[in-house]
């Protein structure tokens, strides 16, 4: 289990700054929320953990391991973070069976096929979508390719899963059964989760950590209750405070 340190992040586009100076850190196993409204930089916070976006200046840390800090020209690939990402579409590979998606990231780092085969077998039995490892994802329904693509990132047993808004596209009665698996598997994994939303409802019944964003910068980092009981700004009041 991995902790989590954002050391003075910032990122920049031009002369916007949508990351402003960001500190925070969560022990391992954390569940840690990143909520704030829409534009806020939540996604590029993501996408800057995941390797899919430069940074600007300051540091990730890893457990104690530097992942990026351009001060010092250290920046590790993505595929040697230990992190995996859901993406708010799925992004899953339609050409090959559910089978092959969630296989495909064990191929990558090396696994051999008997390995590939009984954790591909375990981690559809956990999602409980054994039955559809031979349909292509065309054949399959957004909550169940939300599934698959839950299943696709947690097989290689990442250190940290990082998920994108990843119940958005989903119907209320979905939304409130991923949400749950989300719980579960974070329960039976153990592995630190950063998620992104714009949904307090979701981070309240979520997160062990809410991290609340507003314009690129932190407004206030803590327990739910905490940020609940104790808001820091209006802001945060304002935030919590009023559940759609
Ligand atoms: P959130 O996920 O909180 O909605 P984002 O991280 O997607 O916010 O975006 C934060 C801000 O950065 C927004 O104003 C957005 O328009 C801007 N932004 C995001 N990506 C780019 C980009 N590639 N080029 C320029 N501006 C961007
Ligand atoms: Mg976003």
């Amino acid at each position: 289990m991995t902790a989590l340190t954002l050391d003075r992040l910032t990122k920049r586009f031009g002369a916007t700054t949508v990351v402003d100076d960001l500190s925070l850190a969560v022990p391992a196993g954390s569940f840690l929320v990143l909520l704030g409204p829409s534009g806020c930089g939540k996604s590029t916070t993501l996408r800057m953990l995941a390797g899919l976006e430069d940074v600007t200046a300051g540091r990730i840390r890893v457990g104690d391991r530097v992942v990026v800090d351009p001060a010092v020209g250290v920046d590790v690939p993505a595929e040697r973070r230990g992190l995996g990402m859901v993406f708010q579409s799925y992004a899953l590979w339609p050409h090959m069976t559910v089978r092959q998606n969630v296989g495909w990231p064990l191929a990558v780092a090396g696994w051999s096929r008997d390995a590939r085969r009984d954790r591909v077998a375990e981690v559809l039995a956990d999602l409980e979508i054994a039955a559809l490892a031979d349909r292509s994802p065309a054949q399959l329904s957004g909550g169940q390719q939300q599934r698959v693509a839950i299943a696709r990132t947690i097989a290689p047993r990442p250190d940290v899963v990082l998920f994108d808004e990843p119940l958005s596209n989903l119907d209320a009665r979905l939304r409130t059964e991923t949400r749950a698996l989300l719980g579960r598997v974070h329960r039976e994994t153990g592995a630190t989760t950063v998620y992104v939303t714009h949904d307090q409802v979701e981070a309240l019944a979520l997160a062990t950590h809410i991290a609340v964003l507003r314009d690129g910068r932190l407004e206030q980092l803590g327990p739910p209750e905490e940020l609940l009981e104790r808001p820091a700004t209006a802001f945060v009041a304002g935030f919590l405070g009023s559940p759609p």
